[in-house]
């Protein structure tokens, strides 16, 4: 009776032991939850498929923010204008994809501070130029849906672009002649005439910085991010994910 009373005990305080390491391992798995990058992978340098993978400058600075908040990783690529509303409901921590501040999304997310300036160009034919925004005016003109080269067109243009899933398919559209011009940001413009004889570009039409988006109301993730940025470009990391990525995402034209 005495063994079987001890017996009893000991089972009572293995069961304890058990329960406290599950609630520990349970709690290690909360922190472990990945940190989920939303992107638009269709944005050389920024982002872009490598066979499978998303890659870019992009996700590189997400990856340093997950690594600083001791998170796995993981990123995925949904159409431009999905990604502030994946933001928005939570279904992703992080929107890195390119993404231009502007007042409007200001409204729905918070951005980080900027870790780009850049801005629109138009995308024309070498032999029918369009070199200023005002020369766009009246002209079938192609976009990415949703970016700041679409509000562009619809407010400075007053007029309705043709809208495209990327980049590289509104210049395909130019290269059919279902357009007369394309606009879209430089770098994805870019490398979209890198190697192509019959196209160019103009200087900016525009001038846009790019941060990071996160759901509103989380001062303290905001802080560690902007910090995370601040440090990636003193550093020089992200200067040269720049160069590496615009190398590998123009090697992949050739
Ligand atoms: N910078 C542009 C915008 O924010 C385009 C971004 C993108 O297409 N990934 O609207």
């Amino acid at each position: 009776m005495k063994n079987f009373l001890s017996l009893c005990i000991a089972a009572v305080i293995c069961c304890g032991f058990l329960t406290s390491c599950t609630k520990k391992n349970g709690d290690d798995n909360a922190n472990a939850k990945p940190f989920r990058m939303i992107t638009e992978a269709t944005f050389p340098p920024y982002e872009f498929l490598r066979g499978q993978e998303i890659v870019g400058i992009d996700v590189e600075i997400s990856k340093a923010i997950a690594e600083k908040l001791g998170r796995p990783f993981k990123a995925e690529t949904v159409d431009f204008d999905s990604v502030i509303p994946a933001v928005i409901s939570g279904k992703a921590d992080i929107g890195a994809a390119g993404i231009t501040v502007t007042e409007d999304r200001k409204k729905n997310v918070d951005f980080s501070i900027p870790y780009v300036t850049t801005g629109i160009v138009i995308v024309y034919k070498k032999d029918a130029p369009f070199t200023k925004g005002e020369d766009c005016k009246g002209k079938k003109v192609a976009v990415q849906g949703g970016t700041t080269s679409d509000t562009y067109v619809v407010e400075q243009l007053g007029q309705e672009p043709d809208r495209y899933r990327s980049p590289a398919e509104a210049v395909a559209a130019l290269q059919a002649g279902r357009c007369d011009l394309v606009i879209a940001d430089i770098d994805p413009a870019k490398n979209c005439v890198k190697g192509v004889e019959n196209l160019a570009l103009s200087d900016f039409i525009t001038s846009e910085s790019y941060a990071v988006a996160i759901k509103k109301g989380q001062p303290e993730l905001l802080k560690l991010i902007d910090e995370t940025i601040a440090e990636l470009q003193a550093n020089g990391k992200l200067a040269q994910w720049v160069a590496d990525y615009t190398a590998e995402a123009d090697a992949l034209k050739d």
